[in-house]
Parts: structure tokens; C-alpha cells; sequence
């Protein structure tokens, strides 16, 4: 059977479940162009509101720029 040759330790199987980034590389989450935040692909962000050149929704609190 296939199966791997040495177990993967607890903290590193919770370091790559834990990688946001791969989502953003699999397409299942895209990069918002405005603050670079993740977001669903074809929705408003959820951080800044923005989507496709205008702001659909305000959110709550002022936005901080890092
Ligand atoms: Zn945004």
C-alpha cells in the first residue's frame, strides 16, 4: 500500500492546514486588488468592500493601511 515512509508530526500537518496562501494559489480564494486581503473570488472583499472598481459595501470600521 501506498504509504508514507515517515510520519508527519502534529505542528507540521496544523503549519501547512494552517497556509491561507495555498488557498489563494488553488484558486479557491483570490486576492483582493485594493488591500490584498483574501477574499472569495466574484464577491465583494470583505475587508474594504471593493470589487470590480467601486465599493459595494462600507465596512464597519475605518480601514487601517499597514
Ligand atoms: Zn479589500
Amino acid at each position: 500500500m501506498a504509504n508514507p515512509k515517515v510520519k508527519l508530526s502534529r505542528s507540521r500537518v496544523r503549519r501547512r492546514r494552517n497556509n491561507v496562501e495555498r488557498l489563494v494559489e488553488y484558486g479557491t480564494l483570490s486576492k483582493c486588488p485594493r488591500c490584498g486581503a483574501a477574499k472569495l473570488p466574484h464577491r465583494a472583499c470583505p475587508k474594504c468592500g471593493y470589487y470590480k472598481g467601486r465599493i459595494y459595501k462600507f465596512p464597519e470600521e475605518e480601514e487601517t493601511e499597514e
